[in-house]
């Protein structure tokens, strides 16, 4: 005899999108992966969260705040989120299983789109002596969120100075408590990488004089050379008002990633609503760096395979 129960179930997923509770179509809920809430991801995500889930039929997505790239990639592997913004080297490193994914490749993520640059920045306060990267041994020093695409970076450029964890305090903050923390004077300094300006710097700004470290050109070109995913770059001394002048630095890539298992046409209408003009008018209103979105640049420097959704749509369009 038929499990009267069963039969009903399949009944229902039969009916599959047609299906409407009260009126409303039953969407696939999606969860986006983001960062902290004082970065650019959390913002950012939400912008794209709220276009999908108006404008692609069958889905709804939510931004959660999440401790960014490392934490990402394994949110997205573990099918704990479907869509997830990170940076292009941790990206590239999870896919392939290499550096801090060593003999574990992470391929259920798959690209979507590059969205804009990120820059490491070495937050300090002014009254503090630091001025160069040489400068943070023995100091107590934020690394980034456990598991953010920051502490990568801190740890290695940290690494082409000389200096390991062994020789700094480091403390896994996220960036709007390492801003805290430099207020309270519990640590000498902190790096973020995130869009420029970022919230938990202007906030800081606010408040207490503070100074940008800078990376050597040196440095930086030992860095690209090693880790082929940073750029050197300068940042505008116009950034804050506290810059007293340009600081040289490095940069990486903010991507969004998908899930593998994310069917390849909602995939590919989740890119026609992003490139869409009032999406992108969305993005550039809630950070400037959502203006620097575009089709024309989506594909500049992806690191990894595409989504076959993404494929299809980047040759359409
Ligand atoms: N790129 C940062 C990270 O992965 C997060 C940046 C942000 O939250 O805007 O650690």
């Amino acid at each position: 005899m038929k499990n009267p129960i069963r039969t009903l179930t399949a009944g229902i997923a039969g009916l599959g999108l047609a299906l409407s509770i009260g009126g409303a179509a039953m969407a696939q809920q999606v969860s986006l992966a983001t960062g902290g809430v004082s970065g650019v991801y959390y913002p950012l995500g939400g912008a794209m969260a709220e276009a999908w889930s108006a404008e692609v039929d069958g889905l709804t997505a939510t931004a959660e705040s999440t401790g960014a790239s490392v934490v990402n990639v394994r949110l997205i592997q573990g099918a704990e989120a479907e869509i997830a913004m990170v940076q292009n080297d941790i990206a590239y490193y999870a896919f392939n299983g290499d550096e801090m994914f060593e003999g574990e490749a992470l391929d259920k993520n798959l690209g979507l789109a590059m969205l804009y640059p990120e820059v490491i920045q070495i937050v300090t306060l002014a009254d503090r002596d630091i001025s160069t990267v040489d400068d943070l041994s023995g100091m107590r020093v934020a690394v980034g969120a456990p598991g953010s695409g920051t502490e990568a970076n801190a740890r290695q450029i940290l690494g082409v100075h000389g200096i390991s964890y062994d020789d700094i305090n480091e403390q896994f903050l996220p960036f709007g408590e390492a801003v805290d923390a430099l207020r309270d004077g519990s640590i000498d300094a902190a790096f973020l990488t995130a869009g420029i300006p970022t919230a938990a710097v202007i906030d800081l700004d606010a408040t207490h004089d503070f100074a940008l470290v800078s990376i050597s050109s040196d440095r930086a070109a030992e860095l690209e050379d090693q880790y082929p995913f940073y750029t050197a770059f300068t940042i505008p001394g116009d950034t804050y008002g506290d810059l007293e002048g340009d600081v040289e630095t490095v940069t990486v890539q903010a991507m969004l990633v998908v899930s593998a298992d994310m069917d390849a046409d909602v995939v590919e209408n989740m890119l026609s609503i992003l490139f869409d003009d009032a999406t992108l008018e969305r993005l550039c209103d809630t950070h400037v760096r959502g203006c620097d979105v575009s089709l024309d640049t989506a594909l500049d420097g992806m690191p990894i395979d595409l989504h076959p959704g993404a494929e299809a749509f980047y040759n359409n369009n």
